[in-house]
């Protein structure tokens, strides 16, 4: 357990939240400013701050949980769908820095308008950054299928080459 860490003190029960899903390794409880009703949030219970130092295992487990809350607000409170958002580190605005999946609960016209703030926040980009991003970021596979893709295909062979091909193979 963290010292002075808000998420640590709600996962040893020393500060209170409305918590709706509990087993050995996570903890599942209600947003205090929730974006919509039943806003929740799934935590482990030690402390890990972000994406890049929870194990494998523990995110598969959060994510499953996850899955299962997300279920849960179908059935109990008339979810028609549901946004997952986990933002890891400060330059990518996480307020608290104790591993947190959001697990979001929407309904046709819920007045939470992320569409509209993300299509406001798109940003132009040209096929050739794209394209750079695309062999920063692949795993060493995909660089090689692209590698490959770059590769200047054969000419196709014209006419006049056919022929004086031809003529090459009959005279030999
Ligand atoms: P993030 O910006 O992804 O780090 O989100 C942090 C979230 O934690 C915010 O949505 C806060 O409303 C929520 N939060 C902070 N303190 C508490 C608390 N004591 N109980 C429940 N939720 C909290
Ligand atoms: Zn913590």
């Amino acid at each position: 357990m963290e010292q002075k860490c808000i998420f640590c003190a709600i996962a040893s029960r020393q500060i209170p939240a409305n918590v709706i899903y509990e087993d050995e390794k996570v903890l599942g409880f209600l947003d205090i400013n929730p974006l919509t009703e039943g806003h929740t949030l799934v935590i482990p219970k030690h402390h890990v701050e972000n994406v890049f130092d929870i194990s494998e295992e523990d995110l598969k487990h959060i994510s499953a949980v996850a899955q299962r809350i997300a279920d849960k607000m179908r059935e109990a409170i008339n979810a028609e769908g549901v946004d997952l958002f986990q933002a890891s580190g400060q330059a990518a605005d996480q307020q608290v820095p104790h591993f947190h999946l959001h697990v979001i609960p929407r309904k046709t016209g819920d007045q939470l308008s992320l569409h509209e703030w993300w299509v406001s926040q798109i940003k132009k980009v040209e096929p050739e950054k794209l394209n750079e991003l695309a062999r920063k970021l692949a795993t060493e596979e995909i660089k090689e299928v692209i590698k490959s893709e770059e590769k200047p295909k054969p000419k196709e062979r014209s006419k006049e080459d056919v022929y004086w091909i031809k003529r090459a193979t009959q005279l030999t």
